[in-house]
């Protein structure tokens, strides 16, 4: 039978073993869902990878309390290459449940769509692996191993600690990071990269306490004013960030982001203009971006006629591959101090640094891939970025500089993942499952 009637036989299937999973709210947060549930989740994943050939997966604890789901499936050649499978079974909480138009931990189909919380991140990616293997059954030519990590959505780190000091166990010759998504149902795409970034605080002190703004004010000089003229020129009247010293006029050559589609993604409100002077994907995946995250002031609700003294705003900073976050780090210190007026005293603390991160595409892997997506979907594969950050994806980099990582799954812009109403286009699943079996079969060849 044909790989792909195999998969289709085996759709019935992946919607029960989705059903199973969604119905597990496995949130990594203690405080909000008991550590039962990730328990359970992870003995569900690692139960059905056990019969799909990984013998002895097993769970592996992590620094955050964590558990992954660690295993291998070696073929039996020794010359063949090895494939590292990830995934993660934790899911973001539901959020506003009453948001939901159906129950977020129950798997419910409405139209072409089945919804629930974890449906497409990350529960689908697992499900796609597993028709997958099903597919190809006792004919996998490569040697594949197997991480299936915890607490992804906690951004507690766990698996990112736990790779280095176990570096062997999953080594690969290619890492398929599957927990991104395609540029929409039916278009398949590669996401070849991702911003990196700076948050830092920043403080200004200008007078010893509050003063009556009618006594001093005119001349005292205004810690607040001060802070809000600095955050003011980190933006020109176009909306583009104007970081001193960081280039800003990079261009995405990959798919376009369709404006009209970002509005509405975006729910941008009628007449607010998109920002910069850019496209969409140049703007979100290959410049820069600074926002304010907050500001301590006093609240309108008790404040007083008296001038604040401190002021401090919390500030991230995205930033694109060809960036360090080192260089960045120092520019937007050096340009909020020159911004700085009056003399006031600016104090800056960074909080956390992390890399952006660009896929190689010109290895085996990807071509293998490329040429998989065309068969599956009848359409060439496409390339997006993404403006968040994966860490995980620097570490598997350092870890293994010899590795091909690829990002790609069912996680396309309609699953509204991490919002109220997440869902799933089981064809996603079926085609992606079709992709990752037609990888596997190819990939092997490129090697022989
Ligand atoms: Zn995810």
């Amino acid at each position: 039978m044909e790989l792909r009637d195999r998969v289709a036989g085996l759709m019935e299937q992946a919607r029960t073993d989705l059903t199973e999973l969604v119905a597990i709210p496995s949130v990594a947060d203690p405080r909000q869902y008991p550590p039962e549930e990730c328990a359970r989740a992870a003995k569900w994943v690692l139960d059905a990878f056990a019969t799909v050939g990984f013998a002895d997966a097993r769970l592996a604890e992590t620094a955050d309390g964590s558990q992954a789901v660690v295993g291998s499936r070696p073929c039996g050649d020794p010359d063949a290459p090895t494939v590292l499978l990830y995934a993660h079974y934790d899911v973001q909480p539901p959020l506003n449940e009453e948001a939901w138009r159906t129950p977020p931990f129950a798997l419910t189909e409405v139209g072409d769509r089945w919804y629930g919380r974890g449906s497409a991140d990350c529960k689908g990616n697992i499900v796609m692996h597993l028709t997958a293997l099903r597919a190809l059954g006792a004919d996998i030519p490569v040697n594949l191993k197997l991480v299936v990590e915890g607490s992804e959505e906690q951004g507690t780190g766990g698996l990112e600690a736990f790779v280095p000091p176990n570096a062997d166990l999953l080594r690969a010759d290619t890492i398929l990071v599957c927990d991104t998504g395609n540029a929409a149902v039916g278009v398949p795409a590669a996401t070849v990269s991702l911003r990196g970034m700076v948050n830092l605080v920043v403080s200004v002190e200008a007078l010893a306490s509050e003063l009556h703004s009618g006594m001093f004010g005119g001349a005292a000089p205004d810690a607040l004013a001060a802070l809000v003229a600095m955050l003011a020129t980190l933006r020109d009247g176009a909306g583009n960030t104007t970081v001193s010293g960081l280039d800003n006029t990079g261009t995405w050559t990959g798919e376009p982001y369709p404006a009209e589609q970002f509005r509405s993604d975006a729910g941008v409100v009628e007449g607010a203009a998109l920002l910069g002077d850019g496209t969409v994907s140049d703007m979100l995946w290959a410049r820069s971006s600074v926002t304010i995250l907050g500001i301590d002031c006093p609240p309108v609700v008790g404040s007083a006629a008296a001038i604040t003294p401190k002021a401090r705003a919390r500030l991230n900073l995205r930033i694109p591959p060809g960036t360090a976050p080192e260089e960045a780090e120092k520019a937007l210190r050096e340009h909020l101090l020159a911004a700085a007026p009056w003399g006031v005293h600016v104090t800056i603390d960074t909080e956390a640094t992390g890399s952006p991160f660009h896929a190689a595409t010109d290895g085996p892997a990807y071509a293998a891939m490329a040429a998989a997506m065309e068969e599956a979907y009848g359409r060439p594969m496409a390339t997006l970025g993404q403006g968040g950050s994966i860490p995980l994806c620097n570490v598997f980099a350092e870890t293994y500089p010899d590795a091909e990582l690829f990002l790609m799954g069912v996680e396309e812009p309609q699953a509204l993942i991490h919002a109220p109403n997440e869902s799933v286009d089981p064809s996603e699943i079926a085609n992606m499952a079709l992709v990752e079996a037609l990888f596997l079969q190819r990939y092997a060849a490129t090697r022989r």
